[in-house]
This record gives C-alpha cells, sequence and structure tokens, in this order.
C-alpha cells in the first residue's frame, strides 16, 4: 500500500526518534494505516508507520493471502520508504490487534519486521518503536528488542 500522508515532515532528533508531537503523529498515521489491514485468516489487523531521516513518514499495513503467507504492516511501511528513496530508519509505530476492534495491547514488532527495520536502522543501531493499545503506549528501542543483530555489516565482514 503506497498512501501519501499529509505530515509536519519536521525532521526529528536522530537520536530519539521525534518529539512526543512527532511521536503522536506517527501513531495516528499507523492507526489509519491499520484500516487498510487484509487479513481474512489471522484476523489480526495491523498497521505501522515509520519516520525516514529526511522527516517523511511511510504507512504500511499487513496484507494476507489464502496461501498463509503474509506481508507484515512493518515490513510494507519500511519498503514504501526504501522505494521512495529513505535509506534511514529512525522511529516506527505500530497499531494491532484482533481486526475490527480497537487495540487492546501495545504490539511489539515480530522478529522478521525487527530484522527488517535494522536493515535501515542509523549507524548507532537505535530506532525507537512504539506501540499503543488502549490507553497506553509503550516505547522499545531496537538495540533491546534485537541484541546481536545479524546485519550489513556481518555479511560485508566475511
Ligand atoms: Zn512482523
Amino acid at each position: 500500500m503506497t498512501k501519501r500522508y499529509k505530515t509536519a515532515g519536521r525532521k526529528p532528533k536522530p537520536s530519539r526518534g521525534g518529539s512526543a508531537a512527532d511521536q503522536a503523529e506517527l501513531l495516528r498515521v499507523a492507526t489509519e494505516a491499520r484500516e487498510g489491514a487484509y487479513a481474512p485468516y489471522s484476523n489480526f489487523s495491523v498497521g505501522a508507520a515509520v519516520r525516514a531521516a529526511s522527516g517523511r513518514v511511510y504507512a504500511g499495513c499487513n496484507v494476507e493471502n489464502a496461501f498463509y503467507e503474509a506481508a507484515h504492516a512493518e515490513q510494507a511501511a519500511v519498503i514504501a520508504a526504501i522505494g521512495a528513496g529513505e535509506r534511514t530508519i529512525l522511529a516506527v509505530a505500530i497499531v494491532g490487534g484482533p481486526a475490527g476492534r480497537p487495540p487492546r495491547d501495545a504490539v511489539p514488532p515480530c522478529g522478521f519486521c525487527r530484522q527488517w527495520i535494522f536493515e535501515f536502522a542509523p549507524q548507532n543501531g537505535d530506532v525507537t518503536i512504539l506501540g499503543a493499545g488502549g490507553s497506553a503506549v509503550k516505547r522499545w528501542s531496537l538495540r533491546a528488542l534485537l541484541p546481536e543483530p545479524f546485519g550489513p555489516s556481518v555479511i560485508r565482514r566475511r
């Protein structure tokens, strides 16, 4: 899904993933993106938004097929950003839960998506990840979620 979202486009502070307003905006875009999810098999719809180093925001949702293959929301948002010419992701917001219901719990990215995000993390490997459910917002750092990552530098060492 490639959709343009109106955002302020401010450049976030690289180390923090942006201001509180930037993070609220990222969660809003993820919530909107969730409406596009196609998840008839898992019945678990997810929207994600990523903020790239340019300050632009890109969104994605999960899309499944009858073969039980799925594109994940975070993966889709990262691909939208990279396709638009971005190369660094600073922050990610995820909103997910049973389809048709407001999210009850904050959902962290799955292992597969952690790897997708890490590929485009800044040099220090730190990406702010936000998950919203109910009235709570959880905040993780990619470094904490993905210790000892397998990334581009591992391949280049060989
Ligand atoms: Zn995932």
